[in-house]
């Protein structure tokens, strides 16, 4: 794949998506080697290819070692019996058409981000991140306990698609600024990168919300038709270089707090699979999240470090005032999105039912002993 295409397809987490190019052309449906037929009782013995398509550049540090891990682990369970080979954006479909890819059949599963489907329904964003919605813990217990993995399958059922959490990028950051941000004022008229429902936050804060994809966004700073950007975090941050351009760097990411990804599988292939096999994907799908939230916090730690020690940038949290203004904006863009018919109000309600129930509990114990331990070890 050319760098100009791997630079869009790195776009993905971030963009929303929908300005990311077409990459490839049409998948090649004759190389799908399905040898099974649903329902077979020689599934077992026979071997299946199965492909795995994916909306990240090949190898891509975090997101496509997410889910070169899955297929891996499919692979190593099944001893073989189901080889799962993996597209990097670009090489079947691009980056965005994955999702049609696997629900016409033209490809058997697909890694991806949820929320770049919510031109399709509007619920899509639910599962992947909402501004001030779940951290990577939250969403875990809506998902497997709270109710959402059903609101999920029939949201998918309807394109033929199963889907399943596998991976999360944990909490992002808000993002790199020219300029400090002191007040709300200094988001009066600021240009920022920034995709989807945190885009429309920063617009009603008076800022511009701009949707560049991850190629474009360096030299968007560096010519000053942006004044700052978010992207994920300090790790996939860092090997953009753009404290280079806009050394502040501020948090928390109130629009992606725990962004998560998604294997979704086409419903046919999904039901051809014996349970046995199921529950491996399954379990793949688990061990893909489980990986993910302790790679980015492990290697999110290391790039801060080297922030700091070599280029002298110390993360700063956005002021109180702009804080509180960000959060119930948040609330006001969230809302009217859930409340935009029945479809999606079902899923926004059952997740703000397990959104405020959680909370209960996570800033009593996680929020409380975190900001605990940082005043004791300052
Ligand atoms: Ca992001």
């Amino acid at each position: 794949m050319k760098r100009r295409h791997l630079l869009a397809a790195a776009a993905a987490l971030a963009t929303g998506a929908t300005t990311v190019s077409v990459l490839g052309g049409k998948p090649d449906t004759k190389t799908t080697q399905t040898i099974n037929t649903p329902g077979s009782p020689n599934i077992s013995k026979n071997r299946r290819q199965l492909r795995l398509v994916t909306s990240w550049p090949k190898d891509f540090p975090g997101l496509g070692i997410m889910a070169n891990r899955l297929a891996d682990f499919v692979g190593t369970m099944t001893e073989g019996r189901i080889e799962i080979k993996v597209y990097a954006a670009g090489e079947l479909v691009g980056a965005t058409e994955v999702f049609d890819a696997v629900s016409t059949g033209a490809a058997d599963m697909y890694h991806s981000a949820e929320y770049y489907w919510q031109g399709k329904a509007k619920g899509f964003s639910f599962f992947t991140a909402v501004p001030m919605g779940m951290t990577a813990t939250e969403i875990a217990g809506w998902v497997n306990f709270g109710g959402g993995q059903a609101l999920w399958d029939k949201l998918s059922g309807r394109f033929n698609i199963k889907p399943f959490q596998a991976g999360n990028t944990g909490h992002q950051m808000g993002g790199w600024f020219k300029k400090e941000i002191n007040s709300l004022e200094d988001f009066k008229g600021l240009k920022m990168r920034m995709p989807g429902m945190g885009g429309e936050v920063v617009r009603r804060l008076g800022g511009a919300a701009v949707r560049l994809s991850g190629g474009e966004i360096y030299q968007a700073l560096q010519s000053g038709a942006i004044d700052a950007t978010e992207w994920v975090g300090p790790w996939n941050d860092y090997a953009f270089g753009f404290y280079r351009e806009a050394p502040y760097y501020y948090g928390p990411g109130f629009h992606e707090s725990g962004a998560a990804l998604c294997l979704g599988v086409n419903l046919d292939v999904w039901n051809s699979l014996s349970p046995h096999d199921q529950v491996i994907f399954e379990a793949a799908c688990r061990t893909a999240n489980d990986l993910s939230v302790g790679e980015y916090t492990h290697e999110n730690g290391k790039a801060l470090e080297i922030l700091k020690t070599e280029h002298n940038i110390v993360p700063r949290t956005f002021p109180d005032e702009v804080l509180d203004k960000i959060g119930r904006t948040s609330e006001a863009v969230v809302a009217e999105i859930g409340n935009s018919n029945a479809e999606t109000q079902t899923i926004y309600d059952s997740y703000l039912k397990a959104r405020d129930s959680y909370r209960r509990w996570t800033e009593i114990s996680d929020g409380a002993y975190i900001a605990a331990r940082a005043a004791a070890l300052k």
